[in-house]
């Protein structure tokens, strides 16, 4: 197995601020679905994880869907008939309704209305909208500006390009000892200057790779930095074949807000996976929320469709549309937090061990207990009778570990953390009461 060396050390302790600089530089680059804002992206990322990039044409047949046209966008503007900007795309990349085609007219205000959204229970945020499919064109703005608006003639600019290209995305592979058993980490890379949603997933994405190259690893690891939907869509598509290495995975989004997290479980429901983000939740000291699976969200829609059904979860803190600020200007670099990031940061870490050192082992002594206190493991009762946990952990993995269950398994039926759980096979296997059987 080769352990690559990183470049840098990770420092658990400023692994916070360091996902925060990372969001901060991301977050003036204005993404889509296609375009140069995503190969900028992807080409940021590429300063700290080395990616493979891929370029699929505009036109290529991805099941049910075609990859559609590249659209760029260089200026965007309405001005009024002082020629004063009172819409600029240069101050926010939000102003342009995403994929607009070009246009350079000059209009009412009644013409140029239907083509403005605001929000008005929210005046001062400017929404975030987008027209992929269809051919548009348009402008978002905060309501307070929006009702400031008088009667005049504006001349109405965008300059963007909306043309056959191609849709990008980038994909980093960790291989570990087990070459053939994969995780897939999946984030999105399409929004523009949208911090928790999604910025925040493809940061916490880089960091959590970086960390797993300088770590021993049993399972190899596929991190996908893809455009929502059409960008899973086509790389399920061009990997059909490949997709039976994939045992567990995880889409990551909105990792930066100060909610509780969230684990949406795969279709399937009760995977590993599944089970492994529920123990680290449970054992966090936190609150935490899990969901059943729902065919609503982020790309697990693609990858736990019914002709994939792959284990594949969805780690969150507020999930899409349950913060206010998701899909406004006010989704900014002081919504996303460096202490929220590191959590959400620590606790992918915590369920990727649970996926890598998970295992069964099988009692070599399984007539009566062994005795522990001729080996130093038995401590003996504190003075409320209690059994101390690692001790307790000590005898559920001596007594379930028969070949059947897993320490996953023992985790959960002991009602335990797995780290415990672990700590207690470590010691036996040491001290050659158990062997593992498996992996
Ligand atoms: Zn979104």
């Amino acid at each position: 197995m080769s352990i690559t060396t990183p470049k840098m050390a990770i420092d658990l302790n400023t692994t916070g601020y360091e996902i925060h600089r990372l969001i901060s530089e991301l977050y003036p680059i204005c993404r889509s679905i296609t375009g140069n804002g995503v190969r900028q992206t992807l080409h940021l990322i590429n300063e700290y994880i080395q990616l493979s990039m891929q370029e699929v044409p505009t036109g290529t047949r991805v099941f049910d869907w075609i990859v559609p046209k590249e659209w760029n966008i260089r200026d965007g503007y309405v001005k009024n008939s002082r020629g004063e900007k009172i819409i600029d795309f240069q101050k926010s990349n939000l102003h342009v309704v995403g994929y607009s085609i070009p246009i350079h007219q000059k209009m009412s205000l009644e013409e140029l209305r239907p083509r403005l959204f605001t929000l008005p229970e929210y005046p001062d945020w400017i929404p975030y909208r987008n027209s992929y499919y269809t051919e548009n064109w348009g402008f978002c703005l905060s309501h307070r500006q929006f009702l400031e608006l008088k009667n005049d003639v504006y001349e109405v600019f965008i300059d963007s390009s909306l043309e056959d290209g191609y849709l990008t995305y980038g994909e980093y592979y960790l291989e570990g000892n087990t070459k053939k058993d994969e995780v897939l980490i999946s984030c999105h890379i399409c929004h523009p200057s949208l911090c928790n949603d999604n910025l925040s997933g493809i940061a916490v994405a880089v960091f959590l790779a970086r960390h797993l190259s300088s770590t021993l690893r049993r399972h190899s690891y596929r991190f996908l930095f893809l455009p929502t939907t059409i960008g899973s869509i086509t790389w399920l598509a061009l990997n059909e074949t490949e997709l039976s290495s994939i045992k567990h995975g995880l889409v990551l989004a909105c990792l930066g807000d100060s909610g509780m997290s969230t684990y949406k479980k795969s279709r399937l429901g009760n995977t590993v996976i599944d089970r492994a983000a529920v123990n680290v939740l449970k054992h966090s000291g936190q609150n935490y929320e899990i969901m059943d699976f729902l065919p609503y969200g982020y790309d697990e829609r693609q990858f736990c469709s019914p002709g994939f059904n792959l284990p594949v979860g969805c780690f969150m803190r507020t999930p899409n549309g349950c913060f206010p600020e998701y899909h406004t200007s006010a989704d900014d670099l002081d919504f996303v937090q460096p202490d929220s990031l590191h959590d959400s940061f620590l606790k992918c870490t915590k369920i990727f061990n649970i996926l890598d050192n998970d295992g069964i082992f099988m009692n070599q002594n399984p007539k009566c207990e062994p005795q522990l206190g001729k080996r130093g493991l038995y401590r003996p009762l504190n003075r409320q009778h209690q059994l101390p946990n690692e001790q307790l952990a000590l005898l559920w993995v001596l007594n379930l570990s028969d070949g059947n269950h897993s320490l996953l398994d023992i985790a959960e039926r002991s009602g335990m953390g797995f780290e415990e759980i672990r700590r207690a096979a470590g010691v036996l296997d040491a001290n050659g009461l158990i062997i593992r059987v498996n992996g």
